[in-house]
């Protein structure tokens, strides 16, 4: 069964983790790269990078990004010589991964070949494709008391903790990026096509937003099932609460399928999961042609998870 996913970085990896363990599963993950940025002259591709080290095991599961057994050593000496930018947490081990990619960047490889290349030591026992070669960044608009500011993502969510009011999200790049060959492949081959829970504004709204993507997941033979991220009106964690406010879209499991849309009026989705406490949305969504199903959502251990791909896969 080839499974490809849509994916951002924490709730997409965990589901991720779920859905490799089920058996007999070839699992494709087409991850946002939208949250990369450039710091230090270093290329940080955070979501990437989450998905790689949760898979590998290798990932800090208390704080949820970076590597386990971190120190911040180099982030010290940098800070001491008024390096800017000193708000983005640069992990001492995490930096050596910034510096491979970097390096095979600069000698001319994709960063779908990068990825490649860094997974060979993480083993992630599922292919991970970055959502397209071409640089993309979410920058956010707020409103600031001189007016309007665009800022990246990162800063937004990382520096200000999503508290500055954001009226909009704006991907940099975006029109003129292209699918890679990969993603083009992993849509068309797939048996099922799942959005993993994952921020649907930042996270799954970019690589949607990658020109022909849309399209061809239109025109895939695969079902479409997405995971909601909300639960009972909040987000698992994050900020998917403030993003889905910016694009006015109501926080609730049943306002994200709306904003996805049912395949068959020209939106993404096939079918969508919802959780328990959330099972009132089967009805709400009565007038969509969409298969709604409640079903326990939360992804605490890799059991949770491993169900969760299982209801997935058992949703078209
Ligand atoms: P980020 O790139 O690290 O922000 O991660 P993602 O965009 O992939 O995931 C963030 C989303 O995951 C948030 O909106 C959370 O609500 C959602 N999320 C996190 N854990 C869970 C979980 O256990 N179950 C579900 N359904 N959603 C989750
Ligand atoms: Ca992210």
């Amino acid at each position: 069964m080839r499974v490809t996913v849509f994916a951002g970085g924490y709730g997409g990896a965990r589901f991720l983790a779920g859905m490799r363990d089920v058996p007999d599963t070839e699992v494709t993950a087409v991850v946002n790269t939208a949250d990369d940025l450039v710091l230090h002259g270093l290329t940080v591709c955070p979501d990437l990078d989450t998905v790689m080290y949760t898979l590998g095991g290798g990932l800090d599961t208390d704080r949820g990004w970076g590597r386990a057994d971190e120190g911040f050593r180099a982030g010290e000496e940098l800070r001491a010589y008024g390096m800017p930018q000193p708000w983005f947490g640069l992990g001492d081990r995490d930096l050596a991964t910034h510096l491979v990619r970097t390096q095979m960047l600069a000698a001319g490889y994709r960063l779908t070949d990068v990825t490649a290349a860094l997974c060979r030591r993480w083993e992630p026992g599922v292919t991970v494709l970055p959502m397209s070669d071409d640089r993309v960044e979410t920058h956010v608009v707020v409103a600031d008391g001189d007016g309007r500011r665009a800022m990246h993502f990162q800063e937004w969510w990382v520096r200000h903790g999503a508290r500055l009011p954001a009226e909009e999200f704006v991907q940099v790049g975006g029109a003129a990026a292209r699918p890679t060959d990969e993603v083009a492949a992993a849509i068309a081959a797939a048996d099922l096509i799942a959005v993993a829970p994952s921020n649907p504004v930042v996270s799954i709204g970019p690589i949607l937003g990658v020109p022909g993507l849309r399209e061809a997941v239109a025109a895939a033979a695969a079902p479409v099932v997405g995971v909601s991220p909300i639960i009972a009106g909040r987000a698992v964690r994050g900020m998917a609460e403030q993003c889905l406010a910016a694009v006015g879209v109501p926080a609730s499991a049943a306002g994200v399928a709306r904003h996805y849309g049912a395949r068959s009026d020209g939106g993404l989705l096939d079918a969508w999961l919802v959780a328990p406490e959330d099972a009132a949305a089967v009805a709400d969504l009565a007038d969509l042609d969409l298969a709604v199903r409640a079903v326990p959502l939360l992804m605490s251990d890799p059991a949770s998870a491993t169900a969760l791909a299982r209801a997935v896969l058992a949703a078209p």
